[in-house]
């Protein structure tokens, strides 16, 4: 494929991606450009990926100012792809979300890279990630990462205990909890993945209103991919993370 294709192609997706955005926004009654769009990056190599950022960029300078929502954030789910790419993009973003399981060993190499931890699945990683922050003397955001389905090959904590984890991440020095990260139910049936992401949604409001030390900016839900974004639109995200209908299908891993 040459690169005049890959990029006329990824720059139609693009705008489709974003036109379902902006449709979801319209339907649940929210403001256009309430939700983020967050690349999923993964497995693409590090062209195709400045591909996409260019292209947004170009579509969002050929609309006015006002209007233009706001840039695309990337998001890897391996800290080794994270590390690689991350700096050969920064002429382009400088936003880096970690979305995939972090190892402690690799919690070095991921603060070295990431703007943005979402996949926070334990009090345990927190405290690991909040030590290291301090002594660098930064301070990290995060997302707590739910299993809204209980699916058992998916991450993230129980929901009957992520308020508790929740409040005690929020309370440790060196992060920001920002909010709430869940991979939905893997279902065809809409209203299951939709009530997944209500049981997010219900868990970021019980935070937020609790009113304890930390939870003033955890307002985010990251969720929603490609095929079921405009569910989480309907239940309040404000990032969606979207891989295969920007890129196309994934090459399949060997
Ligand atoms: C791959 C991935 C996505 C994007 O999925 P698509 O179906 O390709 O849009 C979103 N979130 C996570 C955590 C992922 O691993």
């Amino acid at each position: 494929m040459s690169s005049a294709s890959d990029s006329t192609e990824i720059a139609a997706r693009l705008a489709r991606v974003r036109a379902r955005v902006a449709a979801a926004e319209d339907a649940a009654g929210r403001p256009r450009d309430s939700v983020r769009l967050l690349l999923a990056t993964k497995t693409q190599p590090l062209e195709v990926v400045r591909i996409a950022l260019e292209a947004d960029a170009a579509a969002r300078a050929a609309v006015p100012a006002g209007d233009a929502p706001r840039a695309v954030l990337v998001g890897e789910n391996r800290v080794q792809e994270l590390v690689a790419k991350a700096p050969h993009l920064h002429d382009l973003t400088s936003d880096f979300h970690l979305i995939g399981p972090l190892q402690s060993n690799k919690v070095n190499q991921a603060l070295g890279a990431a703007t943005c931890i979402e996949s926070v699945d334990s009090v345990d990683l927190a405290r690991r990630l909040a030590t290291r922050c301090v002594s660098a003397g930064r301070v990290l955001d995060v997302l707590v990462q739910v299993n809204v389905s209980g699916e058992v090959t998916k991450h993230g904590l129980d929901p009957a205990h992520a308020v508790e984890a929740a409040l005690e991440v929020a309370a440790l020095d060196g992060l920001r909890l920002r909010g709430f990260m869940t991979v939905g139910a893997r279902s065809p049936e809409m209203d299951v993945v939709r009530a997944g992401y209500s049981t997010l949604r219900g868990i970021r409001d019980r935070v937020l209103a609790s009113g304890a030390a930390g939870t003033g900016a955890a307002g985010e839900l990251s969720m929603g991919m490609s095929g079921d974004l405009e569910a989480a639109v309907a239940e309040d995200a404000t990032i969606v993370r979207v891989g295969t209908g920007v890129f196309g299908a994934r090459p399949p891993v060997a």
